[in-house]
């Protein structure tokens, strides 16, 4: 026991102070990124040919970030003349339109539904479904459990049962298999319910996209109220968008 509050006292408290005080994020995290429109034609399609996800739109000169899995080669393949990735982990959504950008998001917390705030501000308790995606998802969602984060000190918390949830959150592709699951764990959700698409899978099928397997748009068969981009998206994108949306 001595021991126990020894190990207590040397640690001391780890919990961030985050959202009063900032969270450094390592120096090679890519956030939000910004195009420049007036690079050269030919670079950015060279950009485009090489994107693995095909999400470079050389008309518009915009980045889907639904599918984008922030791999950073644009940046690279331009020199940072077309794409430069800054450290902004603010990202979260609450239209997919929104995620096709040059840079720039609409604030999250004028597009969030004012009822939603009334009703989980003080508590909102999730239902995860892993729908077939890689498990990098569900990990750095996990991670938000852990002492640095201590999620629950907002009052949210994921919860076994649908019937004890006030939303859902889906990480992965939405396999064909996942389906049938995902909509009865959805109808099993007493009213109102939220709906959350996290993760380039759940937005748009991720590095599935076009696959036969997959839905790969968790919006074609129930409405998103809240996209969180990333491949995986960042503990602190999740929760950035978690307390702007509902908080
Ligand atoms: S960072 Fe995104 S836009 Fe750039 S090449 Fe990778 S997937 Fe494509
Ligand atoms: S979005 Fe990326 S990290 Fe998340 S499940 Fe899909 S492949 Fe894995």
């Amino acid at each position: 026991m001595l021991q126990v509050i020894k190990n207590r006292l040397e640690q001391g408290h780890r919990t961030s102070k985050y959202p009063k005080e900032p969270i450094n994020l390592y120096k090679r995290f890519r956030g939000l990124p910004k195009v420049d429109p007036k690079c050269d034609g030919a670079l950015i399609q060279r950009c485009a040919d090489a994107c693995p996800q095909d999400c470079i739109d050389t008309k518009n000169c915009r980045i889907d970030l639904g599918r984008c899995v922030f791999c950073g080669l644009c940046e690279t393949l331009s020199g940072g003349k077309f794409v430069t990735f800054s450290q902004n982990c603010e990202m979260g959504t609450a239209s997919r339109d929104d995620l096709f950008t040059q840079g720039d998001l609409p604030a999250l917390a004028e597009h969030s539904k004012k009822h939603f705030k009334k009703l989980f501000g003080r508590s909102l308790q999730l239902r995860q479904i892993s729908a077939g995606g890689c498990n990098a998802c569900e990990a750095d969602t996990n991670v938000l459990n852990t002492p640095f984060w201590d999620l629950s000190r907002f009052g949210i918390q994921f919860v076994a049962s649908p019937r004890h949830a006030d939303g859902i959150h889906v990480t992965g592709p939405l396999t064909k298999n996942m389906r049938a699951a995902t909509i009865t764990t959805f109808e099993a959700i007493p009213h109102p319910k939220v709906v959350i698409a996290s993760g380039a899978c759940a937005i748009s099928g991720g590095p599935f996209y076009g696959s036969d397997e997959i839905v790969g748009d968790l919006n074609s068969i129930i409405p998103v109220d809240l996209y969180i981009p990333g491949c995986p998206p960042h503990p602190l994108t999740t929760l950035h968008a978690l307390l702007t949306y509902f908080k």
